[in-house]
């Protein structure tokens, strides 16, 4: 049986694009300009060069039209990432990944222009979900750039005790049995066992994972989550959906933030 409240991104996020949609219009109404968003899509064209790409984010960035700057990761290989990255000015950085940005986030006293998406989404599925933050311990299992450092210090700013696993920590199971709140990012599908969770638990599930199995013909690639959603569904007090938890406030979060850059940039309230 399922005890778990099940929280529901994709019913979140759609609200949230809805509720973006209408004020979108509303400023077309009132001045006539619409938000825009860039997204630079590299793949693997190995004829770009960083040169090229880099002219474009120097054009992106002096455009009034274009209010949000997004670069698809990961780059090829032959890309320098940090030096592209650090090309997109940190007002329109909408996937918050400068390091200024970051760098923002992670002090007391100041705010960032933008906060990356997923992790922004994952912590608004709390807020939504009037999940209390304040005091929990939370663990967030994964650091990296774009997902575990900044949910981290995002549960910081919200007065979490926080605990951050990575791939060296031993016996992990031992460290997330004692936290209320799990963020896990790690990227390693059904890591996370119903046996590490205690009841009254709240689960965000960020990892979306290719599962090594030849798909039938014409059937999408099969993924896994970071947690054993059958096991923890049965302990925990929320948990996200899958598929339809977290994934879907990522890009509610990218048209919000660009948004959000408009609007200032415009002084529209
Ligand atoms: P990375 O591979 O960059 O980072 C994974 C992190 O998890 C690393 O810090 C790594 O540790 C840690 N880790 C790996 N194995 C373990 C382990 N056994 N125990 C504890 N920690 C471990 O992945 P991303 O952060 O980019 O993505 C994480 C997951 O989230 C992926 O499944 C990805 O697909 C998904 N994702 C989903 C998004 C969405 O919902 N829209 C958006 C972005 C990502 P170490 O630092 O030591 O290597």
């Amino acid at each position: 049986e399922t005890s778990a409240k099940v929280i529901d991104g994709k019913a979140v996020a759609k609200q949230s694009k809805y509720e973006i949609k209408i004020e979108v219009l509303n400023m077309k109404d009132a001045i006539g300009v619409v938000p825009g968003l860039d997204v630079i899509l590299v793949g693997d064209k190995k004829d770009s060069t960083e040169e090229y790409l880099l002219n474009h984010i120097v054009d992106y960035n002096e455009n009034p039209k274009v209010h949000g700057i997004l670069i698809q990761l990961p780059l090829p290989r032959h890309m320098d990432e940090a030096r592209i990255l650090n090309a997109v000015t940190i007002d329109k950085d909408v996937d918050g990944l400068h390091p200024l940005n970051i760098g923002l986030l992670a002090k007391r006293d100041r705010d960032p222009f933008f906060v990356s998406c997923t992790p922004k989404g994952s912590i608004e599925l709390l807020h939504i979900y009037d999940i209390t933050i304040k005091g929990k311990r939370a663990v967030i299992i994964g650091r990296s750039n774009i997902v575990g450092l900044p949910v981290s210090l995002l549960l910081q700013r919200e007065d979490a005790i926080i605990t951050i696993l990575h791939s060296r920590t031993e016996n992990p199971e031992e460290i997330v049995r004692q936290e209320d709140i799990i963020v896990s990012a790690a990227g390693k599908a059904n890591m996370v066992r119903g046996s590490w969770i205690k009841s009254g638990d709240v689960i965000i599930d960020v990892g979306i994972n290719p599962i090594d199995v030849r798909p039938r013909k014409s059937s999408r690639l099969p993924v896994g989550w970071d947690v054993c959603y059958d096991e923890a569904c049965k302990v925990a007090s929320a948990i996200t959906l899958v598929p339809g938890g977290v994934g879907p406030m990522t890009i509610s979060m990218l048209l919000s933030n660009t948004l959000s850059s408009a609007k200032r940039v415009l002084k529209f309230e």
